[in-house]
């Protein structure tokens, strides 16, 4: 590919002519403008849906720009997630810094608003003044008599991942806090989903119908008290793997739960995980139930299914995301409307991860680790794909290239998990694809417009 910045090279590999996968967790190249968010939106992201704790940004207003419009975390109670609470550090706190104004703050939103618990995230200019958010979230925490978490998240620190890990910090802190002692024997815990447009509560009925207790989900929907009581669970459960894998690991080694990756997206992995958790427990009725979910599900969306793919096969996709068993399963997800993945990359993938996405993507297909618009820009107009698969900040470029676009990032309004999750997807896909709108926007006018890469 052309225009590539040197040092990147190794992080583009297409599978068939490369053999191993490409490079992966490193920090962004200094201009290539990665596609990925900072540390701070890292930890706010997988935090923030936890609704009846206060959310507090220590920094100057533009960080607090990341609110609950942005990822739609839907909450079946509490709505004080919704509220982006924020410092808005001033030049007068950089120079004398920024700890009164902390105190103040957190004090009197914590009189006004009586949430279960605090946490309080360092931006990057926290960290540049060098405020001890740690000491303040202490001394409020024993004089408000609640828990203060601090989130030490300037954007500066590291990558996105950074974020992840620091927000799986925080849960740690939480978690075994709680009042319940007694392990529930078939109980899970869902790590890493965040209830967009309410796909947490579309899982959580399918193990109801299992027969399986949800004693927490990290973090969709969720509540500080079952948080607090997460270590009680028998089995953790892993959607988002770029986000909780830290968690998982910390809750085996500090309580023994054992986890196993999951997915939800498509038919074929919403089956499995339901099947992996049903094996897990090795309860015959459990087995019994789960066949009888994934049967009925499929059953429900099997012929409009059908119509849609009949109008979608031979088409093409390229797929850019935050975490890669989300492309593993898009991958596959696409295959069932007949249509081919031509490009696939990540903002967060691991090396593992990249393996397993090699492993499922046709000879020919492109995988890309952390790329950039000019990078996504150049794939789109080379390969020719009809259909891009994305978040916020893939939409445009998609737009302007002239080529459909199905958002499944946290921004979607669309529950697109488990089995009904699978036709929406494909109606959205079919929609896109069919738009009369790429008849005026095509590709070849975007490259005569001055689309520079
Ligand atoms: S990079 Fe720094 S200043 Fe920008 S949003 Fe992140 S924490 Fe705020």
């Amino acid at each position: 590919m052309k225009s590539i910045i040197k040092e990147r090279s190794e992080q583009i590999v297409t599978v068939g002519k490369n053999v191993t996968a490409p490079q992966c967790e490193r920090r962004s190249a200094a201009g290539a403008v990665s596609q990925r968010a900072c540390v701070f939106c890292g930890s706010r992201v997988v935090l923030y849906p936890i609704t009846d704790a206060l959310h507090l940004v220590h920094g100057p207003i533009g960080c607090a720009a990341y609110t609950w419009d942005i990822r739609g975390a839907l909450s079946g109670g509490p709505q004080l997630h919704r509220r982006s609470f924020c410092t808005d550090l001033r030049e007068r706190d950089v120079v004398f810094g920024g700890e009164n104004t902390l105190r103040e703050t957190l004090v009197r939103l914590i009189r006004k608003h009586r949430p279960s618990a605090a946490f309080v995230y360092s931006t990057c200019v926290a960290g540049v003044i060098g405020d001890d958010v740690v000491a303040i979230c202490k001394e409020v925490s024993l004089q408000e008599g609640i828990d203060i978490i601090p989130v030490g998240s300037p954007g500066f620190a590291g990558t996105k991942k950074d974020g992840y890990r620091t927000a799986c910090d925080a849960l740690l802190a939480l978690i075994g806090t709680g009042t319940a002692t007694q392990k529930n024997p078939l109980s899970i815990n869902i790590l890493g989903d965040f209830n967009v447009a309410g796909e947490t509560w579309i899982i959580r009925e399918y193990f109801d119908r299992m027969g399986i207790r949800v004693v927490s989900v990290l973090t969709g929907d969720a509540r500080v008290t079952d948080i607090r009581n997460a270590h009680t669970a028998s089995f953790n459960i892993v959607q988002c793997s770029g986000s909780m894998t830290p968690l998982a690991e910390a809750m085996k080694e500090r309580w023994g739960i054992p986890y196993t990756r999951v997915s939800f997206f498509g038919f074929e992995d919403t089956a499995a995980s339901l099947y992996a958790v049903a094996d897990f427990f090795g309860d015959a009725n459990v087995s019994q139930r789960a066949t009888e979910v994934v049967r009925n599900g499929v059953n429900s969306v099997r012929e409009a299914l059908t119509a849609i793919r009949n109008e979608t096969t031979g088409k093409t996709a390229g797929i850019y995301v935050g975490g890669a068993f989300k492309a593993v399963s898009l991958v596959k997800a696409l295959r069932h409307l007949g249509i081919r993945t031509v490009m696939a990359g990540t903002q967060t993938g691991s090396k593992r991860d990249y393996e397993i996405l090699l492993s499922v993507c046709d000879h020919g297909t492109v995988i890309i680790d952390d790329a950039n618009p000019s990078e996504l820009s150049r794939v789109i107009l080379d390969s020719g794909i009809d259909l891009f698969i994305g978040g916020v900040k893939e939409r445009p470029l998609a737009y302007k290239l002239g080529v459909a676009f199905v958002d499944h990032n946290h921004e979607r309004k669309e529950a697109l998990a488990g089995f009904d999750g699978m036709l929406a997807f494909a109606r959205e896909v079919h929609r896109s694809l069919n738009s009369p709108v790429w008849k005026f926007v095509s590709r070849h006018a975007a490259k005569s417009m001055g689309v520079h890469l």
